[in-house]
């Protein structure tokens, strides 16, 4: 497919569950119907040279690899020296959402990826939608036009 085919760059993002509140589901569809598909955003580039070709969007549900044309996201950089990648995936088979954070640090000639913590600060990981609540929120926005 693109950048994120690169061996030996990639990251698996989204193993983690847990539930989301109300706001993190409306922000984690905000992000997937605004962002561009994600491996748009990739190669990423590191201030000491260092390249990211690209990320993997893993289902929080069913594990498997989320479609990378259903990842939607952007990179931000909050700091120079410091990528945020901050995505939204939907698994077709099993209709669930999974909402993807990892940023990118440049360590010696290297970098390191790093996930958010599972303690509700800071970083933090991603969640199931329930299917029953995903599709009444498809409904929910097409009724809006979306
Ligand atoms: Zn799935």
């Amino acid at each position: 497919m693109m950048a994120d085919e690169n061996a030996n760059e990639r990251f698996d993002l989204g193993k983690e569950t847990h539930r989301m509140r109300e706001a993190e589901m409306a922000r984690c569809i905000e992000i997937f119907n605004t962002a561009p598909e994600l491996r748009a955003s990739f190669p990423v580039k590191l201030q000491n040279g260092a390249t990211v070709n690209g990320v993997h969007g893993i289902c929080s549900r069913c594990k498997r690899r989320i479609d990378p044309a259903d990842v939607h996201g952007r990179v931000s950089w909050p700091i120079a020296a410091v990528a945020v990648v901050e995505a939204s995936g939907i698994c077709r088979p099993c209709s669930t959402m999974t909402q993807l954070y990892l940023r990118l640090r440049p360590t010696g000639d290297s970098y390191r990826a790093e996930t958010p913590s599972l303690d509700g600060r800071g970083w933090r990981f991603a969640q199931p939608v329930p299917i029953s609540w995903w599709r009444a929120t498809l409904r929910r926005l097409a009724r809006k036009g979306r």
